[in-house]
């Protein structure tokens, strides 16, 4: 039987499990990290944005880390780590399409908007190959001399009085006061016991602690209701050529419109597209529910084909293309933890809750979670405090972001609105970007500007005022124009980059 004690057990290996458990280390703290499966492996939720890099560059300088910081630039890290796979992500470009027709460019880029995250290639944002970071990620686990159990099956998660954690190094300042965990199951048949004082689940959509606590998924609040379909393909061409053709002016662009995280959306969903170096496209499309509910009967490579023939443009995108793995698809993608930390335990971000993947805010979000409960368990007498705040702060995160994504998904078929009300995610981003750059970020303010009860006022009112044009079928151009007016004007104080202004026609360079 293997035994282990340690300060904090830290359940899943996907790359937040796995910095996770450094940073525990690096606190002086015993961590171990246990993971179901083993590296390498497939796992979605790949691109990054700058608030990601600079969340990852804070915490492994903060935390003396140095060989994170190449991860945070694409420049960086193509040089140093050539063989972690990654993608160059200029910005994030938007096309709409409208079922049956093939994409017509507007002179105007009516139908599309490109924000530039970055100057230049070599400070450019990346998307991540999950299979090579995520392997990445666990070897500096195991390099560091951290205790790493991969195919480990856990059969029980207790915590008690009995699953004190008795040879752990104990916590400073108050922190040993909680019950103790028991984990208890079977690595490659063999029996496994760890003992802790501190579990963080870092499972994602595998909720251990969900589970064992009994915790509810809580939906009700929430408004977003997709689900998905994706695989990674080879031979997709790439999008400027197909918009070329249409006679699109791709010189207009404030940057490769493909280099990007690539939306098409259109009326009841999206489609992503995130473009590796080595040309491998990871695509999915992400449909509203109530419009087009999964039909279990239809199998995924079908479902897959009829999307592609709703809409032509984007079927020419991949004439040539075919995927490499096998379709995975899921019914409704959100989730939402009613409980998030306790005395003794804590869920990271993609544990707690999920909602969507439009605008990409996962992996920035997860990173602000890890930075949270690291300073939490740094924090002595008040971690109990810290834990509640970074809760409290998590749902109002999720909250906002749920208002935004839907506000967005309410408009796609309204690209006008679109356009308009997208310009919320970007202008709390750059808030949040300019606040750390600037040294006036503090790790409770926590992801986007949901700290800030002005910023949150102001999306509320434009989702709710966005939903009613949309249901009252205004459809009058006027209304759009005064609706980004009211835009531009209630993010003036978080919009530092030149946003909503018409003269950029949907083109935005970065500032
Ligand atoms: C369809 C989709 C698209 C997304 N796209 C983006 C995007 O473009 N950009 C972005 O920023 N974010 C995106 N996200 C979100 C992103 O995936 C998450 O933020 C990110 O994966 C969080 O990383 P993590 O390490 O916390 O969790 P995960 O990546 O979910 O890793 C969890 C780990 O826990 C392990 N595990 C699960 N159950 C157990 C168990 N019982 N015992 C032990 N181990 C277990 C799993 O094997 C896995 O290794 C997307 C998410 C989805 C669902």
């Amino acid at each position: 039987m293997i035994t282990v004690q340690a300060d904090v057990a830290i359940i899943g290996a996907g790359f937040g499990g796995s910095l996770t458990a450094l940073l525990v280390e690096r606190i002086g703290l015993k961590p171990v990290l246990i993971e179901q499966g083993s590296h390498p492996r497939f796992a979605i939720g790949e691109s990054s944005t700058p608030l990601a890099d600079l969340t990852l560059r804070a915490l492994a300088e903060n935390y003396d880390l140095p060989r994170l910081v190449p991860l945070t630039r694409y420049g960086s890290w193509r040089r140093t780590y050539p063989d972690v796979m990654r993608g160059l992500k200029r910005g994030f470009s938007y096309f709409h399409h409208q079922a049956g027709e093939p994409f017509v460019p507007c002179a105007d880029h009516a139908n599309e908007l490109l924000v530039a995250a970055s100057p230049d290639d070599e400070h450019a944002d990346t998307h991540w190959l999950r299979a090579d970071v995520d392997h990445f990620f666990v070897r500096e686990v195991q390099a560091a001399g951290i205790d790493y159990f991969d195919r480990t099956t856990l059969e029980d998660v207790a915590t008690g009085a009995g699953a004190r954690a008795a040879g752990s190094t104990g916590f400073a300042g108050g922190l040993t006061r909680s019950a103790g965990w028991r984990l208890s199951g079977r690595r490659d048949g063999e029996a496994i016991e760890v003992t802790a004082e501190f579990v963080i689940d870092a499972s994602g959509a595998g909720r251990v602690l969900e589970r064992c606590l009994g915790i509810a998924n809580d939906v009700s609040d929430i408004k977003t209701n997709s689900r998905t379909i994706y695989s990674h393909f080879r031979g997709v061409r790439r999008w400027q050529d197909v918009y070329e053709q249409a006679g699109g002016r791709s010189a207009d662009h404030p940057y490769d419109c493909d280099a990007a995280a690539l939306h098409h959306v259109f009326d009841g969903g999206w489609m992503w597209l995130l473009r590796f170096d080595d040309d491998l496209v990871s695509a999915g499309w992400v449909l509203d529910r109530a419009r087009f509910p999964l039909d279990e009967s239809m199998p995924p490579e079908r479902e897959w084909a009829s999307w592609l023939e709703r809409f032509p443009s984007i079927a020419a995108q991949f004439e040539r293309a075919e995927p490499v793995r096998p379709f995975d698809r899921t019914d409704r993608l959100q989730r939402c933890a009613a409980q998030i930390v306790g005395e003794n335990w804590a869920m990271l971000p993609h544990t707690a809750g999920f909602l969507d993947p439009l605008h990409s805010s996962g992996i920035a979000l997860t990173l602000s979670g890890i930075e949270r409960i690291i300073a939490a368990l740094e924090a002595g007498s008040s971690r109990a405090e810290r834990l509640a705040a970074y809760q409290e702060s998590l749902r109002r995160e999720i909250a906002v972001m749920d208002q935004i994504i839907h506000g967005c998904y309410q408009c796609f078929d309204r690209f006008e609105l679109m356009t308009s009300f997208a310009m919320y995610y970007f202008a709390g981003a750059h808030s949040s970007e300019h606040r750390r750059l600037d040294g006036r970020h503090q790790v409770a303010d926590g992801f986007l500007m949901a700290h800030d009860a002005l910023y949150r006022e102001a999306v509320g009112t434009a989702y709710e005022k966005v939903c009613q044009i949309v249901q009252s079928r205004d459809l009058l151009s006027s209304s759009a124009a005064d609706f980004s007016r009211d835009v531009a004007e209630s993010i003036v104080a978080y919009n530092q980059v030149g946003l909503c202004d018409p003269d950029k026609c949907n083109m935005y360079p970065y500032v």
